[in-house]
């Protein structure tokens, strides 16, 4: 079985597109406990590499380590671990909220960037990226950075996502 009910929303996200294909080699940041992980494998990822904040129980096909992503050297060792640039980020990463308004959502919108820096930087040409963002973030220089570096980005909110919550997924296809 899947490892999380996030898994059914990568499930979703795919089914509407396509993000995983065959033979991908794939970064997941923020994957405990590994439910996209076992998603993308399952899909035809050949390899995949992903980090978390905690500790995550192995997975056949996959380099997990632990560690804060946004901690310098960290991008650095994924990359090594897949033994190559990726084809496909992906992004669950979420803070423990601290229920202070305006700090949870600049630690959001630092985490958001990180991962998308990343996968600026480093995904293939032609490569994808999903993260999880939210409604109502301020993501405005974000969005056009990636439209501007990616072929198309769209907003997906899956079926799996609470429906009171203000989770969507920002997906950009098809680097350039
Ligand atoms: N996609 C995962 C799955 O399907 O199993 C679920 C991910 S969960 C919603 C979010 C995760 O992000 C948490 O496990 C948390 O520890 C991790 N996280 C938050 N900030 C992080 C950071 N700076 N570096 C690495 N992981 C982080």
């Amino acid at each position: 079985g899947w490892r999380s009910r996030a898994a059914f929303k990568l499930t979703e996200i795919d089914d509407r597109l396509h993000v995983i294909r065959d033979g991908a080699r794939v970064i997941d940041l923020g994957a405990a406990p590994g439910g996209w992980v076992q998603v993308a494998l399952k899909r035809g990822a050949t390899a995949v590499a992903g980090v978390d904040l905690l500790p995550i129980e192995p997975i056949t096909g996959a380099e997990l380590i632990e560690g804060d992503f946004t901690d310098p050297g960290v991008g650095e060792r994924l990359l090594e671990l897949l033994g190559g640039p990726p084809d496909l980020v992906l992004s669950d990463m979420a803070h423990n909220t601290v229920g202070h308004r305006k700090t949870d959502h600049m630690k959001i919108v630092l985490l958001i960037e990180a991962a998308a820096d990343f996968a600026i930087t480093y995904l293939k040409p032609g490569g994808s990226f999903v993260t999880k963002a939210f409604q109502g973030a301020d993501l405005g220089d974000l969005k056009n950075r990636l439209r501007a570096e990616f072929e198309t980005v769209k907003f997906v909110k899956p079926e799996a996502s609470r429906k009171d919550s203000s989770e969507v997924f920002m997906v950009a296809l098809n680097k350039r």
